[in-house]
């Protein structure tokens, strides 16, 4: 549902492994061994759920491709982490792997002096892969390797190429220059154009389970992971942005109820898109309720009764709307308070602006 969760700002971006070998994911492991059995592929996408660690994988598989001591201290496929070559990717100034994100992802890493190709200073960062951007690549990709492993390019989201961007690379993808190997990244493949699809072999990357997720958040401090996760569809990068932005489990628990009584305060100070990500998930949570059926996202909520399903969908249709404008709030406070006061109308038996009768009070946020 969360088209955005691997957008995040949460930990600094690591690329590759450290000096010592250690993964900058720890669940990344498996993937890297099915990665070596694609070794010969000249164009790769990677695929899996939002939050599964995308780009730290697309580095790891950089670093092991240019690793300039490969399978030393028997760590098979995975990168040395001490050649010059490991080093360099790790700082993002190999001359042979070029990153190629949207400028809004390299904003928010903070990756934006990295590559200038055509962005204008003043614009909002665009969310594109943009068809200036691929045309520097493929002049990029013909020239001469700089350490002689051959080049990398790796495009991370695919989902962002649009249409000039995916045609422009076509070419290259079908035709790639000598020594040049592409890798794509996407949450959702069905998205890219199928000729893009075809020309790539597939590999997969999970996200962990449920056990491993959890140790890693509690590692970060979280100590009850389990809503969180929830609400991250089981993405424990995603959990931790949550977290990182003052979601408590507590704070989940009382949503549901807040929301059916027409209380947005909950939501201020939050990025419209993040807002408007929780109301859609407590929507699908609603339907499932009313369906007689299991939270998915607030699994430790308290519930207000059952709502109307036909007022629900209705609902559901004025998020989906608003999440399409998100871009261009005309004023986002006032679009959230709008979104919540129309969701009040789900309990017709309930006062207009009050709670249900049979609903505890509510506590203030945090
Ligand atoms: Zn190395």
């Amino acid at each position: 549902m969360a088209t955005r969760a691997s957008e995040r700002s949460a930990e600094p971006m690591r690329i590759g492994v450290d000096e010592q070998g250690g993964l900058p994911l720890p669940w990344l492991g498996p993937a890297m061994q099915h990665a070596q059995a694609l070794e010969r592929s000249h164009a790769l996408l990677l695929q899996g759920p939002a939050g599964a660690g995308h780009l730290e994988f697309a580095g790891l598989l950089a670093q092991a491709w240019l690793c300039e001591a490969p399978g030393r201290a028997g760590r098979g496929a995975m990168p040395c982490g001490r050649c010059a070559s490991c080093h360099l990717v790790r700082t993002r100034s190999h001359p042979d792997l070029l990153l190629v994100l949207p400028d809004a992802w390299r904003a928010r890493l903070g990756w934006l002096g990295d590559d200038e190709a055509g962005a204008k200073p003043d614009a909002k960062p665009s969310r594109d892969i943009r068809v200036e951007q691929v045309r520097q690549a493929i002049d990029w990709s013909h020239q001469t390797s700089g350490r002689g492993r051959g080049k990398l390019m790796l495009l991370h989201p695919a989902d962002a190429l649009n249409g000039p961007s995916a045609n422009a690379l076509l070419k290259t993808l079908e035709e790639p220059a000598a020594g040049l190997r592409l890798l794509l990244s996407s949450t959702d493949p069905e998205r890219l154009l199928p000729t893009l699809r075809s020309r790539c072999q597939r590999l997969k990357l999970d996200l962990p389970d449920d056990a491993a997720a959890t140790a890693w958040l509690q590692a970060r401090g979280l100590d009850e992971p389990a809503p969180l996760l929830a609400l991250a569809s089981g993405s424990p990068l995603e959990a931790l942005a949550w977290g990182e932005e003052g979601i408590t489990p507590g704070w989940l628990a009382e949503l549901p109820q807040r929301v059916a009584a027409g209380d947005a305060s909950a939501f201020s100070g939050r990025p419209l898109p993040r807002a408007i990500d929780l109301l859609l998930k407590l929507a699908h949570d609603l339907m499932a309720q009313a369906a007689g059926g299991a939270p998915r996202f607030y699994i430790a909520s308290r519930w207000p009764p059952p709502a109307d399903m036909a007022g629900l969908v209705a609902w559901q249709r004025a998020l989906l709307r608003a999440a399409r404008h998100d871009e261009h709030p005309w004023n986002a406070a006032l679009l959230v308070e709008s979104l919540v006061t129309q969701a009040t109308v789900l309990w017709p038996k309930a006062a207009a602006g009050r709670a249900p009768r049979n609903m505890p009070p509510l506590h203030s946020a945090r």
